[in-house]
């Protein structure tokens, strides 16, 4: 299922011979973020099994789940599960703070080699790992996986996310991975980068994309959930593609000074023909329509124009409260417990 395509965002430098040399076996943690994924669980943890088992002398894979606040059994199997393996911690978070939020504190208390993100759910295979390590000890500090396919994926939604990454694009001034998740393998330098990145309103996308440095697409076919529900809703999805586009760009703003400034225009030019025409054929009664028209045209993109702001503005009473985007209940890093 391999498939890697350099002429895609490799960043400036080129391939060249990179290849990473470790005296030791380099460690690589799998960061788990979960959410109520008591079904997802069992099938996950035979799969990680699987995964260090067949690793060999390659890689040292270690994994950190970080519980986003679950309310079923979620946690009662992590503690189990981790219990009797050295190679596995965990966070518990005190709340749901939401996927970004999970990953941040992950991204905060990993100190590996590298990182590998993946979902509880197993739509991410982890025996495609090996691979982009492959590619990570070749040079390439992100190795992101972009989607072939999505299989269990309603059609809609295919349309929209395909729409949502175009309109994305077209704002941004960094390159934007297309049908790109949080899926992804990072070398130490991006786990650094992305830990000074302390924005509130998080986009994981936006951020993986301005970080930069050496990146590789490694395509792959997205499988369904194995087991439990999706906890994404429209809104949620609609509210997290408003936040790519806010935290990507200022460029809504520029949309309504551009508006702004053709109704101005025609405004202004309207007046010196009824001016003209007034002066030539009289005064003319009718025109209530039109003035009712403009009016409420006008008070319209007002009004947009001001909520623009106002998110933009709500954005920036977010950042200036400073509050931490996570808060950690119970942990075990590195094998140390605490509570
Ligand atoms: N997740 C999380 N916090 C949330 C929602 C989801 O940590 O508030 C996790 C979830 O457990 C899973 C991953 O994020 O591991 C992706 O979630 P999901 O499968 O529901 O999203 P989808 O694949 O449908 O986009
Ligand atoms: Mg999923």
């Amino acid at each position: 299922t391999m498939a890697a395509d350099t002429t895609n965002g490799t960043a400036p430098g080129g391939e060249g011979n990179r290849q990473r040399i470790f005296n030791n076996t380099p460690t690589i943690t799998i960061l788990i973020p979960c959410y109520n994924e008591e079904e997802a669980l069992p099938a996950l943890f035979d799969r990680l099994d699987g995964l260090r088992s067949n690793a060999g002398e390659t890689a040292d894979y270690r994994f950190m789940f970080v519980d986003d606040g679950s309310k079923d059994a979620t946690r009662g199997m992590i503690t189990d599960y981790a219990a009797t393996r050295e190679h596995v911690d965990f966070i518990f978070l005190s709340r749901n703070f939401g996927k970004e939020q999970a990953m941040l504190a992950g991204i905060d208390a990993i100190e590996s080699d590298a990182m590998a993100i993946i979902d509880a759910d197993l739509q991410d295979p982890p025996e495609l790992i090996p691979d982009m390590v492959d590619l990570w000890l070749r040079g390439y500090d992100d190795v992101y996986a972009r989607r072939r396919t999505r299989r269990g994926e309603g059609f809609v939604k295919r349309m929209t996310s395909h729409l949502y990454y175009r309109v994305l694009q077209a704002m941004s001034p960094v390159r934007i991975q297309v049908d790109t998740g949080d899926f992804r393998l990072l070398d130490r330098k991006c786990i650094l980068a992305l830990r000074r990145l302390r924005e509130t309103g998080r986009n994981s996308k936006a951020l993986f994309s301005w970080i930069g440095f050496r990146k590789i697409e490694f395509l792959y076919d997205r499988d369904p959930r194995v087991a439990g529900k999706s906890k994404w809703n429209y809104p949620k999805l609609i509210g997290l593609a408003m936040d790519g586009i806010m935290s990507f760009s200022t460029a809504p703003l520029r949309v309504a000074f551009c508006c702004g400034l053709v109704v101005s225009l025609t405004a202004i030019a309207y007046a010196i023909f009824i001016i003209a025409r007034t002066l030539t054929f009289g005064v003319d009664v009718p025109g209530y329509a039109s003035l009712l028209v403009v009016t409420l045209l006008l008070g319209g993109i007002q009004l947009l124009a001001l909520g623009i702001i106002g998110e933009y503005l709500g954005r920036v009473f977010n950042e200036v409260k400073h509050r931490p985007g996570y808060l950690v209940q119970e942990s075990k890093i590195d094998g140390e417990h605490q509570d």
